[in-house]
């Protein structure tokens, strides 16, 4: 839970918009976070994620996953350049340690 969240009110009703009663202290009725995320996304990105990297200045030339490295706490494979969280990056080299001869390695800018 971050900070902003325990900043908003508990209502005891879902931040969805449905009015089901949720359980004391909790936003959501079970779920419901997936839907009323659905549904942001739909209303400022048109459900697209191209979309969605597109408003934020990001496509094909411009790379979300280095300005994540660069800005979001990112780290990159030391072999082969994946970009992921640090934990997601570690996965990685468990899941591919061969990943150093992969032919197509992630570009680091
Ligand atoms: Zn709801
Ligand atoms: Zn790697």
């Amino acid at each position: 839970m971050t900070e902003d969240q325990e900043r908003l009110p508990l209502t005891d009703t879902c931040w969805c918009g449905c009015k089901r009663a949720t359980t004391r202290g909790a936003f959501w009725f079970q779920g419901h976070d997936k839907i009323a995320e659905a549904a942001l996304n739909a209303l400022d990105h048109r459900d697209s994620v191209a979309q969605r990297l597109h408003d934020r200045g990001f496509g094909p030339d411009r790379s979300v996953t280095e300005a994540a490295v660069q800005h979001g706490g990112w780290s990159r494979c030391e072999h082969c350049g994946y970009p992921g969280r640090l934990a997601s990056g570690r996965m990685h080299q468990v899941r591919y340690p061969n990943c150093r001869e992969n032919p197509n390695p992630w570009p680091a800018e």
